[in-house]
């Protein structure tokens, strides 16, 4: 199945009518990369828990990751919505976010982590938990609490005292490392404060605002490629004389899959819209992020459900629901999300 397809840039005319054809030149040259190099790589990072590291390096050096970012930086000033097709992270030098401690996970101001200014350094001590990249990122952007409340610091990779604990075997996401990262007495310059003292919980909102979209997006292809496999499945598929796609429950699942990554794909485009138009996306983001998150859940899940016994042994086919399963506790869990809907909701004049 085409990566890029014609509803694609059906999508892309009503969103961006005067960059259309610029925007789909991206898109689908990006998805033809992504069909040819990347896709028949994806069950190995699966079920040989190999890494993505070298994939990961074709794409930074196709200079395809740079979509929204400005051209001063090399990035191709494209809108934020197109970055929301294939979802993916841009930067020559890997960069690692690292806010989840052992005792503060969805309660981040809880951070325990501290940091203290020496001097022309800041010397850090703490634990990081569960840290996508970690050992294998450049740069760290760590919280940590100083006298005036959580901050932000870069982390380089070679700063002393900083460790990394071993790879943590996971249910799915298989392909990239996650782990502890452990700062001891580690000193870095003080230059490598982001903005000043005490504005980091709110540097940190800003960036989950944005990356929920993405993970949003990232969802909707992990569903996106469920559906086609199991809609394929479904029409070789024999039982009781027939094929199992002329069945009404199947119809009925096959129905509710892809109204539902419709849905989740409109949702995450009105939230980067928003975004890129500079107005307030906040819940937006946040509703994107839970109702594709939990759509692409659902979908793998009957996606499996129409593999039937397959569905169960085959990796190629469960592992995108063990991949969907994350994105609803990563980056603000489902319950978090809701109690931010609900408040930025109720703060709303009716
Ligand atoms: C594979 C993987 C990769 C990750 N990568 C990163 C990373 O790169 N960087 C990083 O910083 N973190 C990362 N994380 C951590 C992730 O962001 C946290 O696991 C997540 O934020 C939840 O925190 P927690 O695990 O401490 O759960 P907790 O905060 O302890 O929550 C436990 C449960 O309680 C619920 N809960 C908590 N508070 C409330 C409330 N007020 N009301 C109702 N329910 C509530 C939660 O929704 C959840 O169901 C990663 C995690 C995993 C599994």
């Amino acid at each position: 199945m085409p990566l890029f397809k014609p509803e694609h840039r059906q999508l892309l005319k009503m969103l961006h009518p005067a960059r259309e054809e610029e925007v789909s030149d991206v898109l689908s040259g990006l998805a033809a990369f992504m069909e040819e190099k990347i896709s028949p790589l994806s069950p190995k990072f699966d079920s040989l828990a190999e890494k993505i590291t070298s994939a990961r390096k074709s794409l930074l050096e196709n200079g395809i990751c740079l979509i929204p970012y400005p051209s001063r930086y090399g990035g191709l000033e494209l809108p934020f919505s197109a970055y929301t097709l294939p979802g993916i992270i841009s930067g020559k030098k890997l960069a690692s976010f690292s806010l989840t401690e052992p005792a503060s996970g969805s309660d981040a101001k809880a951070v325990r982590t501290k940091a203290r200014r020496v001097g022309m350094e800041y010397v850090l001590n703490g634990t990081k938990m569960f840290i996508t990249n970690a050992g294998e990122a450049d740069l760290y952007f760590v919280l940590g609490a100083t006298e005036k409340g959580p901050s932000s610091f870069i982390v380089e990779k070679s700063a002393p005292g900083l460790e990394f604990g071993e790879d943590l075997p996971k249910l799915g996401m298989r392909g990239s490392r996650t782990s502890e990262l452990r700062l001891t007495d580690c000193r870095i310059s003080a230059e490598n404060l982001v903005g000043r003292e005490g504005e980091g919980f709110e540097q940190v909102k800003t960036m989950l605002n944005s990356s929920r979209i993405v993970m949003g997006a990232l969802c909707v292809g992990v569903a996106q490629v469920a559906y086609e496999k199991a809609v394929t499945y479904s029409k070789e598929r024999r039982a009781f004389g027939g094929l199992i796609s002329d069945f009404q429950l199947i119809r009925e699942k096959i129905a509710d899959m892809v109204t539902g990554i419709s849905a989740a794909r409109l949702l995450c485009l009105y939230a980067s819209r928003l975004k890129e138009m500079g107005l307030e996306f906040s819940s937006e983001a946040s509703q994107a992020k839970v109702f594709a998150t939990e759509t692409s859940v659902r979908v793998c899940d009957q996606a499996i459900q129409i593999f039937g016994g397959l569905g169960y042994t085959s990796e190629d086919v469960h592992r995108h629901w063990r991949d969907a399963r994350l994105l609803t506790i990563g980056e603000g869990t489902s319950e978090v999300l809701r109690m931010l809907i609900a408040s930025r909701e109720l703060a709303r004049s009716l």
